[in-house]
């Protein structure tokens, strides 16, 4: 195994029946829910704060912070939402992380729960991802079978009940006020901000959402301590995480590592760039952030090394592309990802989308006409920083980004020469990811 490589949460991905609750306890599971429960609520909040973990979906909030952002005085029921909604394009930790470990985010739900007092927690997960469902059902019953969730959770009068909703299949639901409207049965669109879901979530009770790898983390910093968790990572990024490297590798997977690894290391653990190929860009973290090139393979890949080349970790989803990919194409690709998953609350971001779209298919097809791209810039200024949710601004950053580093490719489409005469399709074919963690039972 290589030395870059810090598998806490992947620590027993390989071994056989490793979701099963005896083979989980086998492991030392269940030991941080008994010493948590040993603990104050407050100590155990205090113990995430110190260790500064922060919210793994992609913003990187500081977690024990947002648990601390619960009102005190509110005497409604508190719920904690684990965020399992998993769609930003290239990312894929979040559903192998409850295919083969479900009880290490259980078990964080029950400390998280215990912490800030709340007795009902729900898994929000993707629809379409049938098999993570039953899965995490299948734990979640356990769970309850050997007394950790339920009535008097391991007899200490804290009772817990743990819901696993299935999500209707939106990407905008992985948007924390959409889910919470989606949970509540309403149209999953956002919902203003603030209030903040921390006083005002789930039926207007005061609620954390959560994403599921931040939750898992939270048994083994119980377990080691925050200065444990803390001598990994950088500076302001503590820590392990998993990053998901997927597009023209040899060995596309997750990969678990402390935070502020490099890209070059990364591309390194993933196998290398595809043989007879070269590196042309790279999009660090999902599909909003915007791409960087071979100069800046570097780079940390942590919050603030990403933030200052002027693009973000996000939920680390990391896409690699190799000399053979049209930046249009790619564009493109994304661009009509967004325009469909736009929810079409806002005109900026509705309309936006579908008129960049239209321009952008045209510059692919090389029938783009003279002042296209500036027009692309000027539509991306009208829509970024107007539109309701950060969706919006997202496919603004991202358009510009591939503009910025490979103007002259649009331009080119502009010009009469379509993407595929300059980067023909069969060249750029990606290898499929293969990620299989057995069946449910
Ligand atoms: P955000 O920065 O608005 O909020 C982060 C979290 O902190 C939220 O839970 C918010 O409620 C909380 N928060 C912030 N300020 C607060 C305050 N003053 N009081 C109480 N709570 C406060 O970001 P976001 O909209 O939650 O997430 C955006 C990120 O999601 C993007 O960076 C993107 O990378 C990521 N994303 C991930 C996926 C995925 O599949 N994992 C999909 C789409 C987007
Ligand atoms: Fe919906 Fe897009 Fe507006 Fe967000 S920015 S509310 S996704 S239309």
């Amino acid at each position: 195994m290589s030395d870059l490589l810090a598998p806490v949460l992947t620590a027993n991905w390989g071994q056989d029946r490793s979701w099963k609750i005896n083979v989980y306890e086998s492991q030392g599971g269940y030991q941080a829910l008994r010493k948590a429960m040993a603990m104050e609520p407050d100590a155990v909040i205090a113990t995430v704060k110190d260790a500064n973990l922060r919210g793994r979906g992609g913003a990187g909030f500081p977690t024990g912070v947002k648990w601390g952002f619960l009102p005190k005085d509110n005497p409604n029921p508190r719920y904690l939402v684990v965020n399992a909604d998993e769609s930003e394009p290239g990312t894929c930790k979040d559903i192998p992380l409850m295919m083969a470990s479900p009880h290490t985010l259980i078990e964080g739900i029950i400390i998280a729960c215990y912490a800030f007092n709340s007795n009902h927690a729900f898994i929000y997960c993707r629809g379409e991802v049938l098999q993570p469902i039953r899965r995490l059902q299948q734990a979640v019953r356990e769970a309850y079978s050997a007394g950790y969730a339920g009535k008097n959770v391991l007899g200490t009068g804290f009772d817990l009940d743990i819901t696993v909703h299935a999500g209707a299949g939106a990407y905008i639901c992985g948007e924390e006020t959409a889910l919470l409207s989606a949970l509540e049965g309403t149209r999953g669109q956002p919902r203003l901000k603030p209030p903040f879901p921390a006083v005002a979530g789930l039926y207007a009770c005061p609620t954390i959402v959560n994403n599921v790898e931040t939750i898992a983390s939270v048994p083994s910093i119980i377990n080691n301590g925050p200065a444990w968790f803390n001598a990994m990572g950088t500076e302001k990024s503590k820590g392990f995480t998993l990053y998901n490297v997927s597009g023209h590798v040899k060995n596309p997977g997750c990969f678990e590592a402390p935070m502020g690894i490099t890209m070059r290391q990364l591309i390194d653990l993933a196998g290398g760039i595809r043989e007879g190929h070269e590196l042309k860009f790279f999009c660090p973290g999902g599909a909003s952030a915007p791409i960087l090139t071979p100069a800046d393979v570097d780079v940390t890949m942590d919050y603030e090394g990403l933030a200052a080349k002027g693009t973000m970790l996000g939920s680390k989803a990391i896409q690699i592309f190799d000399e053979t990919t049209s930046a249009v194409r790619a564009a493109l690709r994304y661009m009509e990802f967004f325009k469909h998953e736009s929810c079409g609350k806002c005109s900026p971001c509705r309309e936006g989308s579908w008129w960049t779209t239209q321009i952008m298919q045209r510059i692919e097809r090389g029938e783009g006409e003279p002042g296209d791209v500036d027009k692309l810039i000027d539509i991306t200024s009208n829509v970024a920083g107007r539109s309701f949710c950060l969706l919006g601004d997202s496919f603004c950053m991202m358009l510009n980004g591939y503009i910025k580093h490979f103007r002259d490719e649009f331009e080119a489409g502009c010009n009469g020469t379509p993407a595929w005469e300059l980067f023909p399709y069969e060249k750029s074919a990606i290898f499929p990811v293969a990620s299989s963690h057995g069946t449910s039972e």
